[in-house]
Formats: structure tokens, sequence, C-alpha cells
């Protein structure tokens, strides 16, 4: 709504228009306030766009901390009903895939490494098939006769991270929140000790001006003083990430990942095969290398890629911060909220960012299971303080 100032105003505004900023608008607007997503490209477009799509948080146990895999198991299991929500509300499909993931072994010391991750798994409770070479050539008989044997993770999922931001932005406009494109915030606004607004640069080279009570950062990767904010850097820095997309034949059914790399099927034909972690700062150039390495060990795993049309790479930058764990809960303040620095798993903990923020949002109390998560935890210590 526009006010007579020309301000649009609304409840809350969502600086960002990635797989988080909108799952927190649509939890927000379902949950009755009214929400407004400025986003200075299109929905999807920062690390959302490059993104896999893996719902992994077991495949990944052995290199993630404790909590990391506890918000991420969580998250995957909100996913089946979120997913049936944001089809139904956006009358789209996010290419919500059941069949698992699995993890194979083509050389003695990928098989050495299955061998750790399994002792990982008892560790920490998580459960997955060992399988032969047979077995997993049963499963995806394309893959290279080289296999030597794997595991297969039921739990582990995936989605088009692309479809999936698609639907959340219309499922949001559907109940009646506004998505604002092509709209780059610059300034938080503060009156006395609380947020009033914020102020945005519209593609047209007008000010977009916005009166509201609170704002959630779900800026990604973005400079942090890109915008003036009264809240301090938590340290955020991009970690460029390359994969390779190619088309043709359906090769695969499952996510199939090795030590070296993995294998996503796409439901429109396509098949991804990632990705780089580069420390490139801004960088955002396709090289030839990460081309090179990709499709090499791709092609060890799979070598009907061989054929597939070559569409290009897809390249992003993962938000981080130091302890590669999400920032996410309220700044200093009043009325300004962190969703950030989702790293490798930003699409995997939508869900559960959204709602653990809405109900820290709605009640004032942190969520107990937003404890290793909350923004404080970066500041640094106050002087004379170890
Ligand atoms: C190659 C690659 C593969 C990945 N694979 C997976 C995977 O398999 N599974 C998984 O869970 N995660 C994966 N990720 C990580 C995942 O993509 C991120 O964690 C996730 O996208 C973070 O979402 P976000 O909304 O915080 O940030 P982003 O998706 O980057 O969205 C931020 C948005 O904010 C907008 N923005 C920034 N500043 C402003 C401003 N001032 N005003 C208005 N708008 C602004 C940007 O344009 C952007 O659209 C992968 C990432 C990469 C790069």
């Amino acid at each position: 709504m526009t006010t007579e100032s020309g301000s649009i105003r609304a409840d809350l505004a969502v600086v960002g228009g990635g797989v988080i900023g909108l799952a927190v608008a649509c939890e927000m607007q379902k949950r009755g306030r009214d929400v407004l997503v400025l986003e200075m490209e299109e929905p999807g477009s920062g690390a959302t766009q490059a993104a896999g799509g893996m719902l992994g948080p077991i495949a990944e146990a052995q290199i993630e901390e404790p909590e990391i895999i506890t918000l991420g198991l969580d998250s995957l299991a909100r996913y089946p009903e979120f997913v049936r929500w944001v089809e139904k509300t956006s009358g789209g499909e996010t290419g919500f895939r059941e069949e698992g993931t699995l993890i194979v072994a083509v050389n003695r010391d990928h098989l050495n490494e299955l061998e750790h991750l399994k002792e990982t798994f008892r560790s920490k409770g998580l459960t997955a098939d060992s399988l032969t070479s047979e077995q997993v050539l049963d499963l995806e008989p394309r893959l290279s006769p080289r296999v030597l044997g794997g595991l297969k993770i039921r739990e582990d999922q995936r989605i088009d991270p692309r479809r999936l931001a698609a639907c959340l932005a219309q499922a949001l406009v559907t109940m009646g929140g506004t998505v604002l494109t092509g709209a780059k915030v610059h300034d938080i606004v503060v009156n006395g000790d609380k947020v009033s607004g914020l102020v945005a640069l519209g593609n047209d080279g007008m000010p977009v001006r916005v009166d509201c009570t609170d704002v959630v950062i779900a800026t990604g990767a973005s400079r942090w003083d890109d915008i003036r904010m009264p809240a301090e850097d938590p340290g955020i820095r991009p970690i460029k990430g390359q994969l390779v997309r190619l088309r043709g034949e359906t090769l695969l059914r499952h996510v199939v990942r090795s030590p070296d790399i993995y294998l996503i099927p796409q439901p429109d034909g396509e098949l991804f095969v990632g990705a780089t972690m580069e420390e490139m700062g801004y960088d955002m150039a396709p090289t030839a290398g990460a081309a090179f390495d990709l499709l090499r060990f791709g092609w060890q795993l799979l070598p009907g890629i061989y054929d597939l049309e070559f569409l290009g790479m897809a390249v992003g930058q993962r938000p981080a911060v130091d302890d590669h764990m999400p920032v996410i809960g309220p700044a200093d303040t009043k009325g300004l909220w962190l969703a950030v620095g989702h790293f490798r798993k930003g699409v995997l903990m939508a869900p559960a960012t959204a709602s653990y923020l809405a109900d820290w949002m709605e009640s004032g109390e942190m969520p107990e299971a937003l404890a290793s998560f909350a923004p404080g935890r970066l500041s640094p210590a106050p002087a004379g303080e170890s």
C-alpha cells in the first residue's frame, strides 16, 4: 500500500529475494503480517540460482558441526509439508524428489573414505545402507562399472532451487504479500532506537521508501556495507561455487555423490555436476579449470556424460561467516533481524530458518533451536573479557 508521502507501507520488509528471504516472507505473511520483499535483481537470482538443490544433512555430516546437522535434519523433516504448501499456494512445481542419495566409491581411496563416513554415521546416530558394487549398479546402471561400492542415504533428498524460489515468490503474492524486483536497498531508517523503514533505489533510478516496523536482512553474500545498516557486520564473505550444467538423455534417478563431486539430475532433463569451493572474493567468472575438473571427475563416475550437451557453468557466491554457521535472529537495533550466512545449506535450511525466525519475531523469545545461530555469538568480546 502506498501512503500520501509516496512511501510503501508494510508490517515487515525483507531485503533479499533468495530462498531464505522468500521463505521467511511467506512464513510471516502466513502468520498474518503484511510482507514486502525487496530484491535488487529477480527473485532467486543470488546463490539460489546456482544451487544444486541437495537436501542433504546426512551425506555431509562428516564435515559439519553437530548444530548444523541438527538444524539440517529438522529442516529436512519439514520439507514434504513445506513443498505441499508452497506448490498448492503457488500452483507451481518445485521439483522435490525423494529417491534418496547414493555415495559411491570408484577407487580405494574413496572406499576408505566411505568407511570413515560409516563410522561418523554410527557415532552420530545417523543411518545409511551399505551397498555392494552390484547393488549400486542395480540402482544406477549407467554409473561406471569401476564402482567399488557405496552407501544409500534414504533421507537425503533434492529440489530445484530455482523453481522453489519462483514458487515461494508466487505464493507470497497469492497470499497478498508483495515482491518488488529491481529495488536495491541502501539504507535502513531508524527512529529513536527502533527501525522505522528503509530506502531503496529502483531500476528506474527513483528512490523507493518503505515504512515498516520490522526489517529482515536476507542479502546472502552481498557486501555488508552496500547498505547503511544499524547492525554490526557478522563478517559475511562469499565462497565462490561453480557447477557444470549438462542436458540430454536421462542417466540418473538419484543424487549421486563421490568424495570428489556430486551429480544431481534436475526435473527438466538437466544434470548438474558440482561444485567448486573457492575463496575468490566477488569474482563470478566461470573458469576452464573448474569445468575441466568437474567434467573429469563426473566422467569417471558417469561415463555417459561425455555425449551430453554442455549448457555452461552456473556460478554463485555462498554466504559464509567465520564459523560457517547461519546467523539468524535480532540485530542490536529493535525491529532489525538477520537471516544470513547459510553457506552450503541455505536451500536445505530455508523451512526451519523461516519457522524459527518467525517464532522469535512473534514471541520475542529465542527458540532453543536457534541458540547456536544467534547474531550475538559473532560480536567481538568487550575489552577486558577473554
Ligand atoms: C554452486 C553452489 C551449489 C550449492 N548447492 C546447494 C545445495 O545443493 N543445497 C543447499 O542447501 N544449498 C546449496 N548452496 C547454497 C545455497 O545456494 C545458499 O546457502 C542459499 O542460496 C542462500 O540463500 P540466501 O537467500 O541467503 O542468499 P541468496 O540466494 O544469495 O539471495 C540473496 C538475495 O538478496 C539480494 N540482495 C542482496 N543485496 C540486496 C540489496 N541491497 N537490496 C535488495 N536485494 C539484495 C540478491 O540479489 C539475492 O537475490 C549452493 C551454492 C552454490 C553457489
